[in-house]
């Protein structure tokens, strides 16, 4: 295939949402394709790299993965700020989880690069019996503040790499 114009573009990109969404898992089925049932969780935070080639562009992700509680707000806009995208995560079975990733997309939108462009995870999507958010509810979301939204299973890997090639093709566009 033809690679000409094919460009090469380094972004920095945030994940963030509450502590236990899955953020961490969702960067370890992307980058090493495994799953752990039981993740130790992040302190402060995490820092992953990960190359995904597109026939457009070779797109190398820094990618800050956060740790979502309280106490580590406060680091956040290190990691948002400068960030070319952002993904926020809740988990399908809280919907705590949810009216927290909404918190997060407001700040990000008020305090982020305004090129930015935030995607919006409803992940654990494989727990659809313990499901509190419905799919609607994410995708109406999203769709109101323009967000880019997949429902995603860090266990499965339903729409993970999705996700991520999602990421890069935004990437590479806005580039
Ligand atoms: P983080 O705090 O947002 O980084 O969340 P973690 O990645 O540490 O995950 C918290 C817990 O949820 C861990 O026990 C994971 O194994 C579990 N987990 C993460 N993603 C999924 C998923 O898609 N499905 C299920 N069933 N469990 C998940
Ligand atoms: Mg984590």
């Amino acid at each position: 295939m033809a690679r000409t114009g094919n460009k090469n573009i380094q972004a920095k990109l945030v994940l963030l949402g509450d502590m236990g969404t899955g953020k961490t898992s969702l960067v370890l089925r992307f980058v090493t394709g495994k799953f752990l049932e039981y993740q130790e969780s992040t302190i402060g935070a995490a820092f992953f790299t990960q190359v995904l080639s597109l026939n457009e562009a070779t797109i190398k992700f820094d990618i800050w993965d956060t740790a979502g509680q309280e106490r580590y707000h406060s680091l956040a806009p290190m990691y948002y700020r400068g960030a070319a995208a952002a993904v926020v995560v809740y988990d399908i079975t809280s919907m705590d989880s949810f009216l927290r990733a909404k918190k997060w997309v407001l700040e990000v939108q008020r305090q982020a690069n305004p090129t930015l462009i935030m995607f919006l995870a409803g992940n654990k999507a494989d727990l659809e019996d313990k499901r509190k958010v419905g799919s609607e509810e994410g995708e109406q979301y999203a769709k109101e503040n323009g967000l880019v939204f997949l429902e995603t299973s860090a266990k499965t890997a339903q729409n993970v790499n999705e996700l991520f090639y999602e990421i890069a093709k935004k990437l590479a566009k806005a580039s």
